[in-house]
């Protein structure tokens, strides 16, 4: 019986394999691992919410199709994500229709189910924790070595260090939420009986007035008041109201004075809060405030080679040294990047080519960026070998002038948008054919040639910092 949810996924592989090309088959369906078959409800587990938002938008016909010839028509499938070891029911999705999708499983913002109504001694409480924002996945770089100190500092001692409240600040996408939640999986790992909890401010807003209009304010501040650590995400939400900020005072002097840990996130330093009164903003400063500042190009790639790894991406070191040069705001941008750029290269069959990149980014991210000359990627590089300019250009086949000549096309190419002819005529009057022979060369040397490499690299990093 145990292993029939497993025939029936796989019969419905077998069926989706045949429609699909085998990159497409490998990313998106290889990874599913399928729970259990309930009547004709099929679960299956998926890495994260935007597999299942993938899956839904583009195969879900695709899905319905499959299932229905393998399990029947009445078949149903139930999305799952891992949360905190084990797996919380996401939703369901009727396969008559696909607008479901809609309704994407956003595990960090649903309310919890009346959790006041738990009698104390039954708590069993649901930490609401997503367990991919580990501290493992978390790069490490300067942008945010004190906050994620600080963190791992609470995870050994929650309520115990001077960093309480941890308050961790910055703009959006820079990790806040990710850091949160990893100090507190870190807490659960560490110390499996502390209760631990996450909410957004938005939805402690909600379930407060809920709480307001149902006589339970009592419940509420109980069962805020018993945790060991209150992880409380994008207070900045709070602003202007009174009422809510009030009732957190409580909580956050209640959970002060019993060594509880507190750890608050916000889009912008304490100082800057408007709308949030002056008594939490004082308490806010007796622990500590990090900021999470932007990470620089190498964390960036960092981030990125992570990421890659981890959802089994394979991206050149061309591409991904060109995207992290030019999506430099955020890691969620950074993100959402690869993601367009491996649904583009899937479903249009396209190489992941730089060409692709600038498309993709072209969409994702008009006018945000400045991009550099061919006359300044010429002046990095001749600096970089110690050549003069004329000797640049000089009607010469010296080793040394046509390398430089052929890497400062390479990047020209790679890195501009200049047309070939252009990054010709502008280095040493050249056509287009020798700018593309140059760029072959170049793609050549760089695999076989070590020390070539090492130029390839000084110079991406030089270009970056232009
Ligand atoms: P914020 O809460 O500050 O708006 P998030 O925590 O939601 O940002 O981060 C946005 C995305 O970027 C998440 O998917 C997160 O995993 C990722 N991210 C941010 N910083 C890092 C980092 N240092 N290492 C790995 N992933 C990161
Ligand atoms: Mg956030």
């Amino acid at each position: 019986m145990s292993t029939d949810y497993k025939k029936s996924w796989k019969s419905c592989l077998d069926i989706i394999r045949g429609e699909l090309p085998p990159k497409t088959f490998k990313t998106w369906f290889e990874p599913i691992v399928p729970i259990k078959l309930e009547g004709s409800v099929l679960t299956i587990q998926v890495g994260s919410n935007y597999v299942y938002e993938y899956l839904e938008e583009h195969f879900i016909d695709l899905l319905c199709n499959a299932l229905r010839l393998v399990i029947g028509r009445d078949a149903k499938l139930e999305y799952s994500v891992v949360v905190e070891k084990k797996l919380r029911k996401s939703e369901t999705t009727t396969l008559s229709s696909a607008s479901t999708a809609k309704a994407a499983p956003n595990i960090l913002d649903k309310g919890l189910k009346d959790p006041f109504n738990i009698a104390p001694e039954h708590l069993q409480i649901d930490s609401r924790l997503n367990s991919l924002y580990t501290m493992d996945s978390f790069v490490e770089g300067t942008c945010n070595r004190l906050a994620r100190s600080a963190g791992g500092a609470i995870a050994l001692n929650p309520g115990g260090t001077a960093f309480n409240p941890l308050l961790l600040y910055g703009g959006s996408g820079l990790g806040k939420t990710h850091l949160a939640q990893a100090i507190g999986l870190e807490v659960k790992k560490n110390f499996p009986t502390k209760t631990v909890i996450y909410v957004s401010a938005h939805i402690f807003q909600t379930q407060f007035t809920d709480s307001r209009l149902k006589n339970e304010v009592n419940d509420f501040l109980h069962f805020y008041q018993s945790m060991d650590v209150l992880i409380l995400d994008d207070i900045h939400d709070l602003a202007g109201k009174t009422a809510t900020q009030n009732t957190f005072f409580h909580i956050f002097n209640h959970l002060q004075h019993s060594g509880k840990q507190l750890i608050l996130t916000c889009d912008k330093a304490p100082a800057e809060l408007l709308g949030i009164e002056d008594r939490l903003l004082t308490r806010f400063k007796w622990g500590l405030s990090a900021e999470l500042k932007v990470p620089d190009f190498d964390t960036r790639k960092e981030i990125m080679l992570s990421k890659a790894r981890k959802d089994g991406m394979e991206f050149t070191p061309e591409v991904i040294d060109y995207i992290c040069r030019h999506v430099h705001n955020n890691v969620r941008e950074l993100e959402g990047t690869m993601i367009s750029l491996l649904a583009q290269s899937t479903f249009n069959k396209r190489d992941m080519s730089i060409d692709l990149v600038k498309e993709v980014l072209g969409k994702t991210l008009p006018l945000q960026h400045k991009e550099i000359t061919v006359g300044q990627i010429q002046s990095v590089v001749c600096d970089y070998f110690k050549l003069e300019p004329d000797d640049f250009h000089a009607k010469t086949r010296k080793r040394e002038i046509v390398q430089a000549r052929y890497l400062a096309m390479y990047f020209c190419k790679n890195y501009t948008k200049s047309s070939l002819a252009s990054i010709g005529s502008q280095i040493g009057n050249k056509d287009h054919a020798t700018v593309l022979y140059a760029c072959k060369v170049v793609e050549d040397l760089k695999d076989t040639d070590k020390k070539f490499k090492v130029h390839i690299e000084e110079l991406q990093k030089r270009l970056y910092a232009y």
